[in-house]
């Protein structure tokens, strides 16, 4: 079952009947296009209908802690009211006061679930996110990505070598100032 259902039908019954779907399809995201699974219940009530269920999907990210992207899993628990545009019987356009929030079943009383999904997939992004609990980061000296093993770094203190190019660069400035000087 794909992100639009058709709700004619449940629009009909009387508030309280419910139906569930088994939902599985794509998002939409520029960043690549992941699956969206999980089972969503549609419950007829006085204005629409309301839609709750928990929705599987994943985001591309990039982990806070070694910069590597990955596919970060997403729980999505939904719980929208969708309401008609148009009136199921009559046909008449039903005023949907703006500024509500809530979402709408079209004139076709298809009600589709995909830009809920996107807005659900904006809220569950993590601010920080980690590629695997245990991530050991970058490191600070070299910038290697411990999780490919050790970089050979002593932790804390800089690398010996360094500081050796260091004095080594220090004593080729003095030189080249005293030539300057002797000319
Ligand atoms: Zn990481
Ligand atoms: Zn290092």
């Amino acid at each position: 079952m794909v992100m639009e259902i058709d709700v004619a039908q449940q629009l009909k019954e009387g508030v309280g009947s419910s139906r569930s779907y088994q939902i599985s399809d794509f998002t939409g995201e520029e960043q690549g296009r992941f699956p969206v699974q999980g089972q969503v219940e549609l419950l007829r009530i006085d204005r629409g209908i309301l839609v709750r269920g928990t929705l599987e999907t994943k985001i591309r990210a990039m982990c806070s802690r070694c910069l590597s992207p990955f596919d970060h899993p997403l729980r999505l628990r939904l719980e929208e009211e969708f309401l008609p545009v148009v009136d199921v019987l009559s046909g008449v356009s039903l005023p949907v006061a703006e500024g509500t929030g809530a979402f709408t079943i079209d004139e076709n009383h298809v009600l589709d679930l995909s830009e809920a999904v996107r807005q659900y997939v904006l809220l569950a992004a993590p601010m920080k996110p980690l590629c695997r609990k245990d991530c050991s980061g970058l490191c600070p000296s070299c910038g290697r990505n411990l999780n490919q093993g050790p970089c050979g770094c002593l932790a804390g203190s800089p690398d010996p070598r360094w500081s050796q190019l260091e004095g080594l660069v220090g004593t080729g400035g003095l030189l080249r100032r005293e030539r300057k000087g002797n000319s």
